[in-house]
């Protein structure tokens, strides 16, 4: 116990904390932390790493998503390429068919021109071409009637390569010229208006006035000679070409609802053929593609597999360059599907993780934080409690049982130790209670026997003075006495003239001569006392009434006797007398006006001795509290001029010196009662 003895004594009542305001604070701070770092223990998971984890695995699936995309209009290009591949090479073989048919060789080999050109015509129509026309090794062309002019059509190197008996076919470029050497309706057809484009290379050009041509060309004999079959079908504006390839790359049910598919063919940045639409369900021909893909695919010759904003709105897009038969890139082919329902489904998929983070974080958040308060609660209790403790208030407690969990058992643990604390405290307190009645105590009986000592000592000094003064007085009035006797004598019968004045002087005389001895008496009281013989207390009561009954009848106060005693006691009995007298004379002086002055006395023992009670009561005037503590003290009287202040003095010092007590009571206005127990041993 004596461990905890300076900090029990730091806790104790009435002592202020020392340093109370800071230590809370610090604490509280403590308790918040505390508070701060569960709940980020708790919620840490929930509300950082799972969305972290979340959105990590959420752009790695957009990422991936985008790859398959990506993957997809890749191999939608490739079939966009095959088909135009297929279809260069399904005219090569037409027009090789055709040159190898027997028909071909028939009418060639006959000389006749307009009954080939006929055929030529035919054969044109019949293959759907735009122009087929012949031509041989030297240059001459047999062309139909509809070319306007035929020169030039031999510097082709498909042609070239025809002529020196390779058969071959490209997409290649016609000057609006070359078309309107080869049909003026074919130029006309070829016309595209551009179509002022956003993000699209900056141009001057206000049409686009070449065509873009499936160049085919089959080497044949004419007659001996070789020679070359030439065809071509113009792309520009050739939607069934490009509808084509869109239904087979995108056939329907291909792609998500709401998504569509598109086809494009450019001629150099233009639109010439595509199922892109404008507003108003417009085909966007003319229309240019953005300078960041012309620059990618035209420019570089790379392959774009991205996204790209398509003429209004953004497209998961494939460009690939188309080369003519110099090697230039002359155009790209373009295939894509409308962006939005993917990248919806996209937002959706993030909004539904979302969601459900949300739903997660909103269903755990309120379990976690009930599980943290579980914890936080009894830690804050515990605060509260040590908060409590340091204002003083030890009788506080976290009133935790022995719970199973390590919090508990500490709050719980802290009870008991507050609790030893506690009562070590109460220990100390009685302890320190008892010191202080002890040291009361002793300090009183100091007081009382500092002022005895001063008492005394004022007694011892008004001795001396009383003693010489008495001496002093005695002998004077020896003689005024005994001159006053001789002169007494000396006047013989003339005495009884002055006979009152004679007694007034003996009266007085005697008044000194008592006055005189009383001092002596109070000062000495040994030298004065008389001897001690056995009286009955009763007696000694009834004896000393008359001499006081003169007073009584003065003022009409009624006696009122109650002598219910037989013990007897060994004393003196005018010492006694002098003490009951004196007590009834203080009562009939408190009662000016009357009353009744109660005399009672009964047997009564006191710790153990037997012996007498006898009260002195009166309903006269009565005194305060400052009166009534100090009516023993010598000298003390409240009755100027009259009183000696001697009385209650002297009294209180004869009954003590026979073993008594004394005491008196008293109601200001209502009346006093002195109490007087004297024992019987001596009797
Ligand atoms: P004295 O009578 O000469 O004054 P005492 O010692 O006999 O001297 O009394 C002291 C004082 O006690 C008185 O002056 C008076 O004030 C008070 N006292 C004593 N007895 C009574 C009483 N019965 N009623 C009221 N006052 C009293």
């Amino acid at each position: 116990m004596s461990d905890i003895g300076p900090t029990a004594g730091g806790l104790s009542r009435g002592e202020p904390p020392r340093n109370k305001t800071a230590g809370v604070e610090a604490l509280g701070d403590k308790g918040r932390s505390v508070r701060v770092r569960l709940l980020a223990i708790a919620l840490l998971p929930t509300l950082v790493v799972l969305p972290i984890f979340l959105v990590i695995a959420a752009l790695n699936w957009s990422q991936r998503f985008d790859n398959l995309l990506i993957t997809k209009i890749n191999g939608d290009l490739t079939i966009a390429h095959q088909y135009l591949s297929r279809i260069l090479e399904s005219s090569g073989q037409e027009l090789q068919a055709f040159g190898q048919s027997a028909r071909f060789a028939e009418t060639s080999n006959s000389g006749n021109d307009a009954a080939l050109l006929s055929l030529l015509d035919d054969e044109r129509a019949a293959q759907g071409l735009d122009f087929l026309y012949l031509v041989d090794i030297t240059g001459k062309v047999l062309a139909s009637p509809r070319f306007s002019d035929a020169r030039g059509l031999t510097d082709w190197p498909v042609v070239e390569d025809a002529l020196s008996g390779q058969a071959r076919q490209q997409i290649d470029l016609f000057r609006p010229d070359q078309l309107h050497a080869l049909s003026p309706d074919l130029a006309e057809r070829a016309r595209v208006a551009l179509v002022p484009t956003k993000a699209a290379a900056p141009t001057e050009r206000t049409e686009e006035g070449r065509g873009m041509i499936v160049h085919s060309a089959a080497p044949v004999s004419i007659g001996a000679r070789p020679g070359a079959l030439v065809s071509g079908v113009l792309l520009n504006r050739n939607l069934d070409f490009i509808d084509t390839i869109n239904e087979l790359v995108y056939p329907k049910a291909s792609l998500p609802e709401g998504s569509q598919g598109t086809a494009t063919l450019f001629l150099d940045d233009v639109r010439v053929s595509t199922n892109v639409r404008l507003f108003q369900n417009q085909r966007a021909l003319g229309t240019r593609v953005s300078q960041v893909v012309r620059d990618a695919v035209l420019g570089q010759g790379n392959v774009w597999l991205d996204r790209a904003f398509v003429v209004n709105d953004w497209y998961v897009s494939a460009y690939e360059p188309i080369t003519d038969s110099f090697g230039q890139r002359i155009g790209m082919l373009y295939v894509g599907f409308l962006d939005a329902p993917f990248s919806m489904a996209k937002k959706r998929a993030f909004l539904t993780l979302a969601g459900g983070l949300a739903a997660v974080v909103l269903v755990t958040i309120p379990i976690f934080l009930r599980w943290a308060r579980q914890i936080f609660n009894p830690l804050e209790n515990v605060l509260r409690t040590i908060t409590r403790v340091e204002m003083g208030d030890l009788g506080a407690r976290t009133g935790t049982g022995p719970l199973p969990d390590e919090i508990g058992r500490v709050a719980h643990q802290m009870d008991l130790l507050l609790d030893q604390i506690e009562e070590h405290d109460r220990d100390l307190h009685r302890r320190i209670e008892e010191r202080t009645r002890e040291l009361r105590i002793a300090n009183q009986q100091l007081e009382a026997t500092t002022k005895q000592l001063i008492v005394s000592e004022k007694l011892a000094a008004v001795g001396e003075i009383a003693a010489g003064i008495a001496h002093e007085i005695n002998n004077p009035i020896a003689v005024i006495q005994g001159n006053l006797d001789v002169i007494r004598n000396e006047l013989g019968k003339l005495d009884l003239e002055v006979s009152d004045e004679f007694r007034l002087i003996d009266e007085q005389i005697h008044s000194i001569f008592v006055i005189v001895n009383k001092l002596l008496q109070f000062t000495r009281p040994d030298e004065y006392a008389d001897t001690n013989e056995a009286y009955h207390v009763a007696e000694v009561i009834r004896s000393s009434m008359p001499l006081v009954q003169h007073l009584l009848n003065k003022v009409s106060i009624r006696l009122d006797l109650h002598i219910e005693t037989n013990t007897v006691i060994t004393i003196n009995r005018t010492e006694i007398q002098q003490v009951l007298i004196n007590l009834f004379v203080n009562a009939i002086h408190a009662m000016p006006d009357g009353g009744t002055l109660r005399v009672a006395a009964v047997d009564e023992s006191q710790e153990g001795h037997s012996g007498v009670k006898i009260s002195v009561s009166d309903n006269g005037k009565g005194m305060n509290a400052q009166t009534l503590a100090r009516i023993f003290d010598p000298f003390f009287t409240t009755k100027q001029g009259e009183g000696s202040g001697l009385g209650l003095s002297i009294s209180r010092k004869i009954i003590r010196r026979y073993g008594g007590t004394i005491n008196a009571s008293s109601t200001p206005g209502k009346g006093a009662c002195f109490v007087i127990w004297l024992p019987a041993e001596k009797a």
